[in-house]
């Protein structure tokens, strides 16, 4: 068994790895690079590669080098699949550039995911023969077999991966956590883990982060209803529409305090097409969860030929005069498209924005038009927030469920720290292939 990690073994962002065994290959991952390939203390803007050419990604050394995986060089021996372990950009991003008829497997949670992004974010994944497969089932790949573990993750529907073939079996980790709303998948996993691991490729995106105990998702739910009973004006949310486990948090906040959750429709469509009852989605029987429409997504939404949602979705809607009305019990989801109506409503006397993600996204350019406006409104800035990703002791619980012959760095700045982890590491750069 061969395993290269093209890109992801020293950051996190742009995951890419290939395993070939017996006379098949294949992908694990294919993300948008989160850091320039050249300098990874640069953040890499990735706004205009939506409309860049797969050679011209090639070229800026976006797309990693993997013979037979895109369109553009449709000749030579293709790769004979693509396994997505989560619907997270900086793991699916770059599909769009494959060759369409390679399949890509993928859990049903994070497929719909996807589809419904698709119509909305400007970079798509345009998955065109996706192979759905279910947690613990295995399916057979040529001479691989791969084995997919749900885990509790901030992106819905995560996998991790039992990848063997040749006698060898490796296993990926993908991007997990175990203070989720799937906390109960972790504790489960260590119990019942594959064993005779010859390589883990494990994730280490809270190296270098490391701080108190993660709080979980309940604690996250708790800590919104608290800042919303101290502040008297609306709520807006900031948080990400793909954040399935904080958005249950927000709908759960709200309704503990007879409030409503006001989504926008690129939100709704989301929770509507994971056709989980369990998740509060736009229906007639959900009252604490409502709908603003903005002109934006309504057009988006025909563009894709979804009038339907558009239409269906008329018996959720809120208006501004409503949310005005609700006050203090509205939790109103910001985004850009909003703000000119959020400034509609009125009154913005002694409401808060309650930011719901990552606290490096703060830093970052697109956040100063948010702030400034906060500063105009007199709004104030208040925080609920817990890392997608695995503590330190929850990644060294890992480590030891799987006991591997050797723990590789994946999805990490600081891949030294792994020694501290398990005491057997076999470092890769970006490009070397390993023999496990
Ligand atoms: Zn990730």
């Amino acid at each position: 068994m061969r395993l290269t990690i093209h890109r992801g073994a020293k950051e996190i962002g742009g995951s890419c790895v290939e395993i070939t065994a017996g006379r098949t290959r294949v992908i694990v991952d294919l993300g948008m690079p989160l850091v320039s390939p050249w300098n990874k203390k640069e953040k890499l803007e990735t706004r205009g590669f939506a409309k860049k050419s797969s050679q011209e990604l090639l070229d800026m050394a976006v797309l990693p080098k993997v013979a037979g995986l895109y369109a553009m060089d449709g000749g030579g021996a293709a790769v004979d699949a693509v396994l997505l372990s989560h619907p997270h950009q900086d793991h699916y991003g770059l599909l769009g550039h494959i060759r369409p008829g390679i399949p890509v497997y993928l859990s049903d949670g994070c497929r719909r995911i996807i589809e419904a992004s698709d119509i909305f974010l400007p970079i798509k994944a345009n998955i065109r023969n996706p192979v759905v497969i279910d947690d613990r089932k295995p399916v057979k790949i040529g001479d691989i077999t791969v084995t997919p573990y749900l885990m509790d993750h901030s992106g819905y529907g995560a996998l991790a991966f039992l990848i063997e073939g040749d006698g060898k079996k490796v296993f990926y980790s993908g991007d997990f956590r175990a203070h989720g709303r799937k906390a109960a998948l972790f504790p489960k996993f260590v119990r019942t883990a594959p064993q005779g691991v010859d390589c883990l490729l494990m994730e280490g995106t809270t190296l270098g982060r490391e701080g108190r105990a993660p709080e979980t998702e309940t604690d996250i739910e708790e800590k919104i209803a608290g800042i919303a009973r101290r502040y008297k004006g609306i709520k807006l949310v900031y948080a990400s529409g793909q954040n399935i486990d904080r958005l249950v948090s927000f709908y759960k906040a709200a309704k503990s305090i007879g409030g409503v959750f006001v989504v926008d429709l690129y939100t709704a469509f989301v929770l509507d097409s994971l056709g989980n009852k369990n998740i509060p989605h736009p229906c007639a029987s959900c009252r604490n969860l409502r709908v603003l429409y903005t002109k934006n997504y309504v057009i988006k939404l025909a563009q894709a030929g979804r009038e339907d949602a558009v239409k269906r979705y008329r018996g959720s809607e809120i208006t501004l005069r409503e949310i005005a009305k609700a006050g203090e019990k509205a939790f109103l989801m910001y985004r850009e498209s909003i703000r000119p109506k959020i400034e509609k409503i009125g009154d913005l006397k002694d409401a808060a924005m309650i930011y719901s993600m990552y606290e490096g996204y703060k830093r970052e350019e697109s956040f100063k038009k948010v702030q400034s406006f906060l500063d105009e409104n007199k709004i104030m800035l208040e925080t609920a927030h817990t890392s997608g990703h695995a503590s330190f002791d929850d990644l060294k619980r890992l480590a030891a469920a799987l006991k591997p012959n050797v723990l590789t760095p994946i999805h990490t700045f600081n891949p030294e720290r792994y020694a501290e982890l398990w005491p057997k590491v076999r470092s890769l750069n970006d490009g070397e292939t390993f023999e496990p």
